[in-house]
């Protein structure tokens, strides 16, 4: 029996449609719109999913090095919680937008939801390039901004986690000036502020290769579905970074092949088809260098932007930023299934001529769901005092993700749709039974 009676008068409000349809937001909220459209979710659903619960500005001054002051803007936004604390990351990029930042926050709740986490979506970070400051710029940054969000931010309120242009460094500095501004018992307690840390610092084991790792596992359970095998893919990646080579060398590592690869620096290809381009040795370059640029190794060449896209595939993993698949890369590439690794990034263009050209769309919320698996992880080994070994956590974030792919192929085949809106029908229909089930206060 639903908590709310039929005959309750229920929020009116018009679901969200924001005016320019290119918008990272807008997107996020075309998605939303079209899952509950096929699962005839209520309209107070509606209007309280296509816009943020809340949304944060701060203004904050940091010291450079050369002693003058800078002025820097961030943010937070908090999507939703009604399964959970906020949760997800923080970004450092020039571009941070408050309006990205809401399709990110708003992606994180339907990741959660998806996952069956008891969480629910943020995203914040700041205007800034990381790369123009200095280690200790970059330390003094991160701690006014934390000591700007104040309580905004908690344990078991917000949990911040890294994104692009954060890592496990900065998620230590964020956990130490949350612990040495707030008031506990015993400072270990609030660990669990943050998560991505570095292991010392009460990190995970298998964090920071999770996403690569839980994307793999996705595959691995669908490939069938597009009569693939693991030993036989043929795959290509945009975007070396976190996303990018964990999950390249760990497909590689499975007998697939890595036949193109690219990143900001350049386009790179095997010239022998059957060789592929050792994922390891570059992800070991990139390591070092930053990027793919100057990587030399046999059978590879350096080619033009439409070549890469147009080099024959199975699998196109798209994980840079987000909108960098536009229509005129939709009409170039030549594969079967495009399965997102980074978040947003086809262009509803881009979507649409995927469609029309049948080629599959495995979702971001689904595919890179494997960061916020783990970060959960992480969560409750600090709330719990305990640690877990590398297989102990792979096996928790490969029976969750498993799962979710599982409910995703079922409600595509149930309600006859694409995996992408069957993905997020699968997360509004587990919010939609919390909301019927608590009710709206008061
Ligand atoms: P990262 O900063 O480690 O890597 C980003 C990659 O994108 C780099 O290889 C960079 O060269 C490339 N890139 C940037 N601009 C480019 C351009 N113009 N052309 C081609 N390549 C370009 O970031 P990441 O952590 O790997 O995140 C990538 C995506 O995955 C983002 O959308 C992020 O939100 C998402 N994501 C990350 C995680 C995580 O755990 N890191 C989890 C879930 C989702």
């Amino acid at each position: 029996m639903p908590a709310i009676p039929s005959s309750t008068p229920l929020p009116t409000a018009e679901p969200l449609e924001p005016q320019d349809p290119n918008s990272l937001f807008a997107m996020a909220v075309a998605a939303t719109n079209r899952a509950c459209e096929v699962i005839s979710a209520p309209a107070f659903v509606r209007a309280i999913l296509t816009q943020p619960k809340n949304e944060l500005i701060v203004n904050f001054l940091v010291q450079m090095d050369d002693g003058h002051y800078k002025m820097f803007k961030g943010y937070r936004i908090q999507h939703n919680n009604i399964l959970g604390p906020y949760k997800g990351g923080m970004r450092y990029h020039p571009e941070m937008s408050l309006d990205d930042g809401k399709a990110l926050a708003l992606w994180m709740t339907m990741k959660s939801a998806l996952m069956r986490l008891p969480y629910g979506g943020a995203k914040g970070g700041v205007k800034v390039n990381p790369r123009d400051l200095s280690p200790t710029e970059l330390m003094r940054l991160t701690r006014r901004f934390t000591a700007a969000l104040g309580n905004t931010i908690g344990p078991d309120h917000d949990i911040p986690a890294p994104d692009v242009g954060t890592t496990a460094q900065i998620m230590d500095w964020m956990m130490d000036t949350f612990l040495n501004t707030h008031e506990s018992d015993s400072k270990q307690a609030l660990r669990h502020v943050v998560t991505g840390k570095s292991l010392p610092c009460g990190g995970s084991e298998g964090r920071e290769k999770a996403t690569g790792q839980g994307f793999v596992y996705v595959l691995q359970e669908l490939l069938p579905e597009f009569n693939l095998s693991m030993e036989e893919m043929r795959f290509s990646v945009l975007g070396f970074g976190n996303v990018g080579s964990n999950t390249a060398t760990i497909l590689q590592s499975l007998g697939a092949k890595l036949v193109a690869v690219a990143d900001h620096t350049g386009f790179l290809r095997t010239t022998i088809a059957d060789a592929g381009i050792d994922a390891t040795l570059l992800a070991a370059h990139v390591a070092k260098s930053g990027a793919i640029g100057g990587f030399e190794a046999r059978n590879t060449e350096w080619v033009e932007r439409e070549t890469f896209y147009r080099t024959p595939i199975d699998v196109f993993i798209p994980a840079a930023l987000e909108r960098m698949v536009d229509k005129q890369v939709a009409q170039w590439l030549n594969c079967k299934v495009v399965a997102e690794g980074g978040n947003g990034p086809c262009t509803p263009e881009a979507d649409a001529l995927l469609a029309y050209r049948n080629i599959a769309l495995l979702p971001a919320i689904l595919c890179n769901s494997g960061g916020v698996t783990v970060s959960y992880l992480e969560w409750v080994q600090n709330k719990q005092g305990v640690k877990w070994t590398l297989e102990q956590v792979d096996t928790e974030l490969k029976t969750t993700i498993v799962n979710a792919a599982r409910r995703v192929r079922l409600a595509s085949h149930q309600y006859n749709i694409d995996m992408a809106t069957a993905a997020y029908v699968v997360a509004i229909e587990h919010i939609t039974k919390a909301y019927n089930n608590r009710g709206i206060f008061p």
